[in-house]
């Protein structure tokens, strides 16, 4: 199934709960995220922010209620779903092998020179080119020739080649310092300011920059606000 602009993912009275689990993780969430809209989830450990994101993504599919995007359901979208919503999780996954087909995954089209374009975007351009073998250097089983940084910004690389117009950012800074967290907060923005942006979080820092907070206790959607109401 094909997706028609505008993008506008609407959660209708979501519940959901594991299959070998009792307990039942979200007990009735709606929520309207227009096209371009940039939404903040945070909420403590275990309250189904990842769940929900991957019920977005239609990996999972909802127990009770509907999710859909321009009034398409995700769950019969199929593996198509990846060329709408990109995820960029804590840990960002690079591949054993070439950088270059790490930044592809996603779009096998993309040219070398839109490669090096959004090395350049996400301020990793300098760093591989000062790689004796460049874009062609073998990245080690899960990228631990980079750093935290570093495969972060190059996840962010890796979707903005995609270019899906929905990205789901799922603690991507987890495990960084303050400064390069900073750092790679201030490119997601940037970068990422034309699309409709779902941001998982622990933390306060950067949601001032959204257009909606929305707080997950308990299953439930505790608080809901511009982030100015915080
Ligand atoms: P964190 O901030 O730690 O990432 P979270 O808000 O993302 O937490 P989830 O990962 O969505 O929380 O988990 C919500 C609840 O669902 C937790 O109690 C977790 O143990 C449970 N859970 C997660 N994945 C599964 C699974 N595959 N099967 C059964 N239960 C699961
Ligand atoms: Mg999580």
């Amino acid at each position: 199934i094909k997706l028609i602009a505008p993008y506008d993912i609407k959660l209708d009275n979501v519940h959901f709960r594991y299959e070998n689990g009792s307990r039942e993780i979200l007990k009735g969430i709606n929520l309207d995220i227009s096209s371009g809209d940039k939404l903040a989830i945070l909420g403590r450990s275990g309250s189904g922010k990842s769940t929900l994101a991957n019920l977005i993504r239609g990996d999972r599919v909802a127990t009770e209620g509907a999710i859909t995007i321009n009034g398409i359901d995700v769950s019969k979208v199929g593996d198509q779903i990846s060329n709408y919503i990109g995820v960029i999780h804590q840990t960002p996954y690079l591949f054993n092998t070439t950088i270059l087909n790490n930044l592809r995954i996603g779009n096998e089209e993309a040219t070398i020179e839109q490669v090096w374009q959004v090395l350049e975007r996400v301020g990793l351009k300098d760093m591989v080119k000062a790689l004796p073998q460049g874009l062609e250097t073998m990245v080690d089983e899960a990228g631990m020739r980079f750093s935290g940084g570093e495969r972060h910004r190059m996840a962010l690389a890796r979707i903005l080649l995609k270019d899906a117009p929905i990205i789901i950012l799922d603690e991507p800074t987890v495990g960084l310092d303050p400064l390069t967290e900073q750092e790679v907060i201030s490119i997601f923005n940037r970068e990422l300011k034309d699309k409709t942006l779902i941001w998982i979080t622990h933390h306060l820092q950067g949601v001032e920059a959204m257009d909606q907070v929305i707080f997950i206790e308990d299953g439930t959607i505790e608080m809901q606000g511009s982030p100015d109401y915080l």
